[in-house]
């Protein structure tokens, strides 16, 4: 899904589509002129009924609305209730999931509908779309507003609406079920256009239960998130974890948790261990099968239906079920493994057997991989390329590839390791007198890739010492940097702003980091620091800084990591 489109309702396009559907219905006779009396609320620009007013009073301003009676144009919305009763009942999956199509035939069981009012005179609104048939009014919001997914397409006669029209799938949040399953399908009837295909309709993302709000001050930032955690995990976790329709609670710890479960001990640690065995029996080629045996048809029977499940599922927007049967493979394949044992076949020399084992484990894989690219893109194209091939996400037949088989062709080259999902940690940084990376204004709570918790529980300071192997250390990139220039940042007193020359071509570079308590900005002018130059760079009070300096912290203050010596900028420490 990407947007190919943007559209504000005030463009010319738009204002033609509109005016051409109310003279459709209009000349139908479905729009008519009567007086209507109401509630009126200047402040949100609409009438209430005595239900909506609290005490009286607009629930959002707080104040008395006016009692006003104006003429306007009316949309005669009752006259299609009975029709599109009978086409809820007729398609059971107009609007889904089930309970909010409940909720829309109760809303039309309660009683005739309103006919909806959609004018304001032109005395009172200035803004909105003139009436073809009466230039003293304009329209009012919804009769314009849901317009614009057909002007977007190019109604009535555009290549993209005879195209996707009839497909049409609405995603909206649950506050606007009304007008998008309501409204908008009778509109469309009235205009003698044909329904959309789907109304998908979501929940919330509640933070403890609770609405996320500016005031509460628990909003989550989904940006940050998905810079801390990556992208394709984050996007994973958003759809496993919110049944499509329901509300779903948020929290950074729910977040890591499912990430290390599903990724990083069951999807990451599938790649590793088999692609590990490649390399170590088959050299990093893709093996030959022989026949398979019993067990590997047990194991191709549950693959088939956890393929077949996830594609039924997933256009449903059932994700979090589609997901749900994906990983009963991802599992079932883990436990294969286990019971296969590989090592033990190799152990006896049995070469045969052991290619007809990891050949399935791998085109399983592949197959795992190719399902995923809708959910996690990043991370599907980096799973085929560990098994020597290329993803074509968009040309992906999910349909076909529960039954194909074959995909890899033996002899071909595989990546020797896989580190696809890191364990992760929600906690702070280390304490002490330990040389750490230093961004101050960075959250309390911080993620970092760690080695597993659970598995090396020696990995934090206070269990003891620590051992990482030293391909992990090689991946740090400490460079040593000379400070060109150094200011306070704008709008933070903890932080500097420094410009870091590490003899790069592209110039020097802007490292934000929390220095502005211990050193003056002018007494790290022409020094040398040492650097965390491969970080991906983030945002830290609205400047970018591209890597990290590295310093320890005193019982009193703060001193820098240097070199004895001078060198070069740019020196990788090793
Ligand atoms: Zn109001």
């Amino acid at each position: 899904m990407e947007n190919d489109d943007f559209i504000r309702t005030t463009e010319e396009r738009h204002k033609r589509t509109v005016q051409a559907v109310l003279q459709k219905v209009y000349d139908a006779g479905d729009i008519y002129f009567a007086t209507y009396g109401g509630h009126y609320c200047f402040g949100c620009e609409r009438f209430y009924t005595d239900k909506e007013l609290v005490d009286g009073k607009c629930p959002d301003h707080g104040v008395a609305p006016t009692w006003i009676e104006e003429q306007n144009y009316f949309f005669r919305m009752s006259k299609y209730q009975d029709w599109l009763k009978q086409h809820i009942l007729d398609n059971p999956e107009f609007i889904r999931p089930e309970r909010y199509r409940s909720e829309v035939l109760s809303m039309l069981d309660m009683g005739v509908l309103e006919d909806l009012c959609i004018s304001r005179p032109k005395s009172r609104l200035t803004w909105g779309i003139e009436l073809p048939f009466d230039a003293n009014y304009v329209t009012y919001v919804w009769f314009d507003a849901l317009l614009n997914y057909v002007t977007a397409l190019d109604w009535p006669d555009g290549e993209k609406f005879a195209k996707f029209w009839p497909v049409a799938q609405h995603l909206v949040a649950k506050d606007i079920l009304k007008p998008h399953a309501i409204f908008w399908p009778t509109m469309l009837k009235a205009a003698g256009l044909p329904v959309y295909a789907h109304l998908n309709v979501h929940g919330y993302w509640l933070v403890k239960d609770t609405k996320m709000s500016k005031s509460l001050g628990n909003v989550v930032e989904p940006v940050r998130l998905s810079e801390v955690y990556g992208l394709d995990a984050f996007r994973y976790f958003l759809l496993r974890e919110m049944r499509f329709g329901s509300d779903a609670s948020f929290s950074e710890d729910a977040l890591v948790g499912r990430l290390n479960a599903d990724l990083a001990n069951d999807l990451g640690n599938l790649f590793s261990r088999v692609l590990s065995m490649c390399a170590k029996y088959f050299g990093g080629a893709v093996p030959t099968p022989g026949d398979l045996v019993e067990e590997d048809q047990a194991l191709m029977g549950l693959g088939r239906t956890s393929l077949e499940n996830f594609t039924a599922l997933f256009p449903r927007c059932r994700f979090s079920m589609a997901l749900e049967a994906l990983w009963e493979l991802v599992r079932g394949l883990n436990k294969y493994v286990d019971e296969q044992a590989p090592w033990a076949l190799a152990k006896q020399g049995d070469t045969a057997r052991l290619g007809t084992v990891v050949y399935v484990l791998l085109e399983w894989m592949r197959k795992v991989a190719a399902h995923l690219w809708p959910v996690m893109p990043g991370a599907a194209e980096a799973m085929y390329g560990q098994l020597g091939l290329a993803l074509d996400g968009p040309g992906l037949d999910l349909g076909a590839e529960a039954a194909a088989w074959g995909g890899l062709k033996p002899g071909g080259a595989l990546a020797t390791a896989s580190n696809l999902f890191p364990r992760l940690e929600v906690g702070g940084a280390p304490q002490g007198t330990k040389a750490d990376a230093v961004p101050a204004g960075k959250p309390a709570k911080e993620a970092k890739p760690k080695a597993g918790k659970e598995e090396k529980p020696a990995c934090t300071p206070a269990e003891g010492p620590c051992t990482v192997e030293f391909a992990d250390f090689q991946k740090l990139e400490l460079r040593v940097g000379s400070v060109l220039a150094a200011e306070k940042h704008p709008d933070a007193d903890k932080l500097l702003k420094l410009s870091v020359d590490l003899g790069e071509e592209g110039g020097p570079r802007q490292i934000v980091a929390g220095l502005a308590e211990f050193f003056a900005p002018e007494a790290l002018v022409g020094r040398q620091v040492v650097v965390v130059a491969n970080l991906a760079p983030r945002k830290i009070r609205g400047l970018v800084s591209q890597g990290m300096v590295m310093a320890v912290r005193t019982e009193g203050g703060m001193e820098l990591v240097a070199v004895s010596g001078p060198v070069a900028p740019g020196s990788r420490v090793s």
